[in-house]
């Protein structure tokens, strides 16, 4: 940490934030420029993160060196990490070459719709099937999704297409359950900050989809991984799915830059959502080579085969012969950027 002072700091509180420090258990050393003097911090860090140098009269600014979310960092982890989902012949990768594809319905509505869409799905190439049992939905009054019951249709079509499953988690108390149907946890844009959810959904080894917050920086989205890798859950696949943004064009603004810059920092592999970041089915095709080609580990689209009479999300779901036709093309662009599916 590197605290650095005002111009205006006097000699008394220079002194103070020295002995301030030290008092801490911590060392101070004290660099004096011609304007400024800068104080490098050095010891542990967790104590010099707690401490609220900043309110240190004379300080004008504290820098941290190393970043917050240490297990969530390059720096911590310099190879990129693969993340298993399913097991058997049946394993999906993520990151460090590898590019998953995660396909299927916003919600689980039946038996009969979610096993076309399965078959669809895995047909065109897919390697996870996705589908909500428990929706988080803005209106109270929207369908709400099948909960056990949807988790069980979930398990039981995913095993016989031969896709491992993912579906969201939106309450800490359904962790268990989910967990036991399910290979994969999502947990969506809306809990990225439920800090007890993601303490829960830690202490579990599933993999985790973790979604990016509406409003969300990619440091936020970091240090949520950070919540589940620290209860000793390594398994974290972060996906970029939009932010709230001014034009009303699209249902969010995509953040492609999310995925280089995710990359930077954190050895996690992060995956792209368009569907939920455009909210329009004839921007997602772009949308979803542009993530690939900008680096990113997977692609999770949503696809229905009636998006007209859909439960949940209609309006952004592709049909299954677009999603086929898509697959495609994300392989070519895998391929050309050294990735395989
Ligand atoms: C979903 O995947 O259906 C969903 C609700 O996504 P998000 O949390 O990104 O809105
Ligand atoms: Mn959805």
């Amino acid at each position: 940490m590197i605290i650095i002072l005002r111009e205006s700091a006097t000699e008394d509180q220079i002194t103070h934030v020295v002995e301030r420090v030290q008092s801490l258990g911590l060392q101070a050393h004290l660099s004096k420029g011609t304007y400024r003097t800068v104080i490098g911090v050095i010891g542990d860090e967790e104590q010099i993160r707690s401490a609220p140098l900043a309110a240190i009269p004379g300080v004008a600014e504290v820098v941290a060196v190393q970043p917050a979310f240490k297990l969530a960092s390059r720096t911590a982890h310099p190879e990129p990490s693969v993340i298993e989902v399913g097991s058997g012949k049946n394993v999906a990768r993520f990151g460090g070459g590898h590019v998953g594809m995660i396909a299927g319905p916003c919600a689980i509505e039946s038996a009969e719709r979610l096993d076309k869409i399965a078959g669809a799905i895995k047909k065109a190439g897919a390697t996870v099937l996705r589908g909500g049992a428990y929706k988080p939905r803005t209106s109270p009054y929207a369908f709400q999704g099948m909960g056990e019951d949807g988790l069980k249709l979930l398990r039981e079509i995913g095993d016989k297409h031969g896709l491992p499953v993912v579906t969201e988690a939106i309450d800490p108390r359904h962790v268990e359950l989910v967990a036991e149907w399910a290979d994969m946890i999502q947990l969506g844009a809306r809990n990225m900050q439920n800090f007890v959810l993601l303490t829960e959904v830690g202490k579990t080894q599933k993999p985790v989809l973790m979604k990016r917050g509406m409003a969300a920086t990619v440091k936020d989205l970091l240090m949520s991984a950070e919540y589940v890798l620290s209860q000793g859950n390594p398994n974290v696949v972060l996906c970029e799915r939009g932010v709230k943004g001014f034009d009303n064009a699209c249902r969010n603004m995509y953040d492609v830059c999310a995925i280089p810059q995710t990359h930077e920092l954190s050895h996690l592999p992060i995956i792209v959502d368009p569907s939920h970041a455009t909210g329009r089915p004839e921007m997602i095709p772009a949308c979803a080579l542009a993530g690939v080609a900008a680096g990113a580990d997977g692609v999770h689209i949503e696809v229905h085969n009636c998006p007209e009479d859909a439960l949940s999300d209609g309006p952004q779901a592709l049909l299954p012969e677009q999603y086929a036709e898509l697959a495609q093309q994300i392989r070519k662009v895998a391929e050309a950027v050294g990735k395989t599916i």
